[in-house]
């Protein structure tokens, strides 16, 4: 059997140990130290751009209350906290828009569930919203007219829009931006998978007025487990700090006056990730190397279409690779378990792991009762694609036994 090759494994820079061991040096093994502080000033000197770095055609929207703009003032200003996981960075950033029980939020229905579980932990409801079929994520027209909809049906406006960069691919986030400022509601950008996408040169997770990252395990960097929220500004940085640990108040004895959560990176964790940091860049730059070679190779095969960034406003990481068959396509072994699947089988005989796509949020059992308005372009998607390897372990070689595999795999 020929060696496994895995979706997106983690791989380390060597440097990892260093900082851990001198948080152990120095008894740093709690969640906040050195390593904490100086993963977040990594974040922030890669993410927020300074007046120079800003991108000059970027997006323009101007809604300064809501602090959707690309206005340089207001990009500088924003902060960024680490927390336990990304999944704490969207509960926080719900919390900290104040949404509540009885509230419901937009949500992009093709995504993973942790976009969606923590509306719930708030007591909200998720309301989904299906995606356009150049870059799979949130429609922004089906976004407008869901939000509609539900003011008509409600009386009340949804208090947060959560877009998802599927796969790393940028959403039309100028789109969204639009119909946020017009309604007045903030957007909240889960771009767990995106770190390190851009749209129009700005990166993905500065737009909204708040960004989610995630550095768990298989994502673009790891920190074994862990995310971070980026925060508009010093004031909303200190409220999203002080919640993540338990709201404490700044008395000599504990004094609590809101809810907190413990949700603070811990600084061992916070060692990986600045390892990590090190070599943010040469990960970017390997999985867009993986997708060229998909790319090659993927040309003289007829039925099978590489997700591409539809257009040069995008600039995608490809955190992982994902390929759609088109409809006339047979794959092997479909015994009518549907061709994903049967080419995932056949993959997994040949030690090849990949993956459905994202099943719809509205397709779960768990949010059969959630409103949905849907375009079939998540079910479409999801009933004809598959996510194929993409991590630092996948070389010029692996590239070419999976092509090859899939290419065996397809029925003439
Ligand atoms: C991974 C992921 C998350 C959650 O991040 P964790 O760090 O695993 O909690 C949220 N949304 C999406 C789209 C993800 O892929």
């Amino acid at each position: 059997m020929e060696e496994r090759i895995l979706l997106c494994l983690c791989h380390m820079s060597g440097k990892e140990m260093d900082f851990i061991n001198e948080a152990f040096a120095e008894n740093w093994v709690l969640p906040l130290g050195p390593n904490v502080n100086g993963l977040e000033k990594d974040l922030e000197r890669m993410f927020i751009p300074t007046a120079d770095s800003m991108p000059k055609d970027g997006v323009t929207v101007q809604s300064p209350d809501l602090l959707l703009s690309h206005d340089p003032a207001l990009l500088e200003r924003k902060r960024i906290v680490a927390l336990s996981a990304g999944t704490a960075a969207i509960h926080l950033g719900l919390v900290a828009l104040g949404v509540g029980h009885g509230d419901e939020v937009m949500v992009q229905s093709f995504t993973f569930s942790a976009s969606a579980n923590p509306v719930t932990y708030v007591g909200a409801t998720p309301v989904f919203v299906d995606s356009e079929p150049d870059t799979w994520n949130m429609d922004p027209q089906l976004l407008d007219e869901a939000i509609a909809d539900r003011v008509a049906k409600t009386g009340k406006k949804p208090k947060a829009i959560i877009p998802v960069y599927l796969y790393g691919m940028p959403a039309k986030i100028d789109e969204i931006l639009a119909v946020a400022a017009k309604w007045k509601i903030p957007v909240l950008e889960d771009s767990a998978e995106a770190f390190g996408s851009r749209y129009r040169g700005q990166y993905c997770g500065t737009f909204g007025r708040f960004g989610v990252m995630s550095f768990n395990g298989n994502k673009m960097i790891t920190t074994s487990g862990g995310g971070a929220l980026v925060c508009p500004d010093e004031e909303t940085w200190r409220l999203v700090m002080s919640y993540a640990t338990q709201s404490r108040e700044p008395y000599p004895w504990y004094q609590h006056e809101r809810i907190g959560y413990n949700y603070r990176m811990s600084n061992i964790s916070a060692g990986i990730g600045r390892g990590q940091m090190t070599i943010a860049e040469e990960h970017l730059a390997h999985h867009r190397r993986v997708q060229q070679q998909y790319r090659e190779l993927f040309a003289d095969i007829e039925g099978i279409e590489l997700h591409e960034n539809p257009g040069e406003e995008f600039d995608s990481n490809f955190w992982l690779c994902a390929i759609t068959f088109v409809p006339d396509l047979k794959v092997r072994g479909d015994d009518g378990c549907g061709r994903p699947e049967a080419m995932r089988r056949a993959l997994e005989a040949r030690n090849i792991e990949t993956r459905h796509l994202w099943k719809p949020m509205h397709r779960q059992p768990v949010f059969a009762s959630c409103p949905a308005y849907v375009n079939g372009v998540s079910d479409d998607l999801f009933s004809r694609g598959l996510c194929i390897p993409a991590g630092p372990y996948v070389g010029e070689r692996e590239v070419r036994r999976i092509v090859e595999a899939i290419r065996s795999s397809i029925l003439a």
